[in-house]
């Protein structure tokens, strides 16, 4: 260690594998911020299912090894480098995306990829916020291109981007459908901007959705598919015509009809956030303002771990069920 440098408690990952090799280490050296970087003091920091299949190995994006998982902090800029403006020392901020890893004490981030964090939401709220609400703003507006008066099926509600999407969706003049796996889970999503919610465990939900809907020509506008290799197929003849389901999260294959997608002229739209352009991450950035500032962006926190249950953490947000919320690690 060279002197003058500082330690921190970090997650550190040695080689890919089971939630066993995320490592908590007390040694971990504090980055000193670049230009156009900030170092955040962090308060907590989302989890989000991606960090899992990247700790697998198994995931299409391979980090560098070692490193530390995590890109959706809260906390206090720390520190600033060079050519940063918008930024300053005792800042609350929340991010997207690090550089040097979230599940850590600080984290670097780069300056455009780093918002403020109003006093409305406490640090909790600001780590469910990066991936969740980004990802929402792109699969409703980007790729579903919805509209007010529009309906929209959020299935799988009851976590990070499910929340998200159903309040995001009702402020925007929406009709909102939800689904959760749980009597709490169905409960929150109501509150959190659904005008109807469904039980996706209930062997019969589907008929239930296709009977709020009602006749048999009429279907939901956009689904929004958090869990694509359970649901595309019947997904495809839950659509009214010109509608669009937009795979969020899916885990593997299923088998489909392409002729569902025919009589009806729908489409099966892939969604990803890190495909997004720094003028497209600023347009969700807006919105997202303006729903914090207008009170509708209230992330809603489920589970909560200290770091060193980073591993328990990675276990229960795949294998878990019943969620109501974001998941996130305190610091
Ligand atoms: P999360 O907080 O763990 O939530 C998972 C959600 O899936 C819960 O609402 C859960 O409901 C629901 N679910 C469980 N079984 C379901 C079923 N049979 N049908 C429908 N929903 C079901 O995860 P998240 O952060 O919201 O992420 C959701 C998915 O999106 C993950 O697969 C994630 O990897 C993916 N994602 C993709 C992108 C992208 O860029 N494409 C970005 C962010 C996230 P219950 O627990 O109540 O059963």
């Amino acid at each position: 260690m060279a002197t003058g440098q500082k330690l921190m408690r970090a997650i550190r990952v040695f080689e890919f594998g089971g939630p066993e090799v995320l490592k908590l280490q007390s040694d971990v050296v504090v980055p000193v911020p670049q230009s156009h970087q900030v170092l955040i003091k962090v308060h907590a920091c989302g989890v989000n299912p991606v960090e899992t299949y990247i700790r697998s190995g198994t995931y299409s994006r391979k980090p560098a090894l070692p490193y530390t998982p995590g890109s959706d902090v809260a906390g206090i800029i720390e520190s600033v480098g060079d050519n940063v403006s918008a930024f300053k020392k005792g800042d609350r901020v929340f991010c997207f995306s690090t550089v040097s890893g979230g599940y850590a004490e600080f984290a670097l981030a780069v300056d455009h990829t780093v918002y403020p964090l109003p006093e409305t939401l406490d640090f909790r709220q600001g780590a469910a916020l990066g991936v969740p609400y980004f990802t929402a703003c792109r699969a409703l507006f980007h790729s579903a291109r919805a509209r007010a008066g529009e309906s929209v099926l959020v299935h799988g509600a009851s976590g990070g981007v499910g929340i998200a999407t159903c309040q995001i969706a009702r402020a925007h003049g929406l009709k909102v459908l939800g689904t959760a796996g749980s009597e709490e889970g169905k409960k929150l999503v109501l509150q959190n901007g659904a005008h109807e919610v469904f039980n996706h465990k209930e062997a019969n939900y589907i008929d239930k959705i296709k009977t709020s809907l009602g006749d048999k020509d009429m279907g939901v506008d956009v689904i929004i598919e958090m869990l694509a290799n359970e649901n595309l197929s019947n997904d495809l003849k839950l659509l009214s015509f010109g509608g669009r389901v937009i795979v969020v999260g899916c885990r593997g294959p299923i088998e489909i009809n392409p002729r569902d997608t025919m009589a009806k002229e729908t489409s099966i739209i892939g969604v990803s956030l890190f495909s997004s352009t720094k003028e497209e991450f600023q347009q969700y950035a807006g919105i997202l303002q303006a729903g914090m500032e207008k009170g509708w962006v209230k992330p809603v926190i489920g589970s909560e771990y200290p770091l060193e249950k980073a591993a328990q953490a990675h276990e229960d947000i795949i294998h878990g069920s019943g969620k109501t919320g974001k998941m996130i690690l305190l610091l």
